[in-house]
């Protein structure tokens, strides 16, 4: 009785294991669906979408404005970006600079993307993060620190994630642009 009990739970485990990380020539196939292609997760970070590609609110913002832009195409890597798509995400990313700047007060951005396990890529759908700094913020040790610290953190609450993605979505939507930082 208890080796067809532990048969069961060793298949569980098993199953469980393979259910979400198969492991294969260094890199990590998610089966589990995609957050990128998830609709819950869409319908409530996205402020921005055209035939192309989105633009999302992160869940744990670096730093205030804090922003992803994603392909629609369900692709792992920055090479299978097609010249239409890398196009469209420059385009996309000057806009969200411009409507984070007037939302956030920020005027420096960094964007950061990863390729592959080995450098912290965790999701198989290929997204650029745009994580914005203020005026007179330099600190590379405190964006370290931040990073770190915000691994260890929940999420923003509904209500933070709700009104940014409102004002991100107005200020997207007007063609006003007007630069917020001295340059
Ligand atoms: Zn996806």
């Amino acid at each position: 009785m208890s080796k067809k009990i532990s048969i069961i739970f060793i298949l569980c485990f098993v199953s469980i294991l393979s259910y979400f990380f198969i492991k294969s020539k260094g890199e990590v196939v998610i089966v589990k669906p995609c957050v990128f292609c998830n609709p819950s997760v869409l319908q409530r970070q996205t402020f921005y979408e055209d035939d192309l590609v989105l633009a999302l609110y992160t869940h744990k913002p670096i730093f205030p404005g804090h922003c992803l832009i994603v392909p629609k195409r369900c692709i792992n890597r920055f090479e299978e970006l097609t010249d239409q798509e890398i196009v469209q995400i420059k385009r996309v990313t000057e806009k969200v600079d411009q409507a984070v700047q007037r939302v956030f007060n920020t005027c420096s951005y960094l964007i950061l993307q990863k390729n592959g396990v080995e450098v912290g890529q965790t999701e198989p759908h290929v997204h650029f993060h745009y994580i914005p700094r203020e005026e007179g913020d330099s600190s590379s040790i405190v964006f370290m620190i931040r990073m770190l610290v915000l691994s260890l953190m929940g999420p923003i609450s509904t209500e933070e994630m709700k009104d940014v993605v409102e004002k991100m979505r107005k200020e997207m939507s007007d063609d006003v642009c007007e630069d917020s930082c001295a340059i």
